[in-house]
């Protein structure tokens, strides 16, 4: 429930010398008021709506709206209303709802996107209306199922077609614009008809099976091996799976130390490093590291040493 409306609050008010009231004609008791209005949301106030300018008299306390102003109080009013401005605060809703936008569009920017994401649009985009069978003889199948058990009410022929192999894989799109007017728990059957036609093609048993199924604007339903989603705001981010897992980053897996130190030290390639090939800090720990006295440096040898000295430093 969202509680909306609208109040006002006393901006200020302006003191009257000379004017007397049309009413009791008492003189200077006169006194001009003016009101802020704002519309309020759960009584935030979210932007003015106007001001409302009355003039009372302190005598007789009668109350006077503006277009009822003498000449004389009107000509008051208009020299001293510059310094009766709507309060900032007037505002303060809007401004914390442009402050949230401003800030969201810069965690939405600075937030990597998948890259998994811009290979499922470019599929989606290759959505066509009618499939050639010697095209996409798989989508040419599944249109023909659609055209025959789809009700003419959500206009099948408006319905898009993709389908994509890769690897032991397959991702069906389809777009369904009239998705949105389908009951939530009737969508499923969409995956049905597309499981059940994919039965019959050649080649396709034992291949993982991805679906997913746009609505106007977005994809509503999706199935894969793991999981179905059915609903108007899922995520699309289970078909990326259809593209593999995301690349390790760079340089995680770098190769073991002792590889490195072979490929530099190791002159006679037997996979050991003598005495007599070591240099730097592994000549100067050779005696600690060579634990079996035989002036070779084995890689579990090496191993060893610096899992021990990987301990030590912790320790301290
Ligand atoms: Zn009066």
């Amino acid at each position: 429930m969202i509680i909306f409306g609208h109040r006002a609050t006393r901006i200020g008010s302006v003191d009257l010398y000379g004017t007397s009231c049309n009413y009791c004609e008492q003189s200077n008791s006169q006194e001009i008021t003016v009101f802020g209005r704002y519309a309020h949301v759960f009584w935030i106030p979210m932007f003015p709506l106007g001001k409302v300018v009355v003039s009372e008299c302190n005598h007789c306390m009668r109350t006077i709206r503006r277009n009822e102003f003498t000449p004389q109080l009107s000509r008051k009013y208009e020299e001293q209303k510059n310094r009766l401005k709507t309060p900032f605060w007037h505002w303060i809703g809007l401004i914390i709802i442009g402050l949230l936008i401003a800030l969201i569009s810069i965690t939405a920017k600075s937030t990597p996107t998948d890259p998994r994401a811009k290979l499922l649009n470019r599929d989606l985009d290759s959505m066509v209306l009618n499939p050639s069978q010697q095209e996409d003889s798989i989508a040419f199948h599944i249109e023909s199922m659609m055209e025959l058990f789809v009700d003419e009410e959500n206009h099948p022929e408006r319905f898009k077609y993709a389908v994509k192999q890769k690897e032991d894989k397959i991702l069906v799109l389809m777009k369904v614009p009239t998705l949105k007017q389908v009951r939530k728990k009737n969508r499923t059957e969409i995956l049905d008809m597309i499981n059940t036609s994919l039965e019959t093609e050649e080649g396709i048993q034992g291949k993982e099976i991805y679906i997913g199924v746009e609505g106007k604007y977005t994809i509503m339903l999706l199935q894969t091996p793991k999981t179905i989603k059915n609903g108007r705001f899922i995520s699309e981010s289970p078909l990326y799976e259809f593209y593999g897992q995301l690349p390790l980053k760079k340089n995680k897996k770098a190769p073991p130390l002792f590889d490195k130190i072979l490929s530099k030290l190791d002159q006679n390639k037997d996979g050991e490093v003598s005495r007599i090939e070591a240099k730097g800090i592994l000549l100067k720990e050779f005696g600690d590291i060579d634990t079996d006295g035989n002036e070779f440096v084995t890689r579990e040898e090496f191993e060893v040493h610096m899992i021990r000295k990987e301990k030590l430093k912790n320790n301290f």
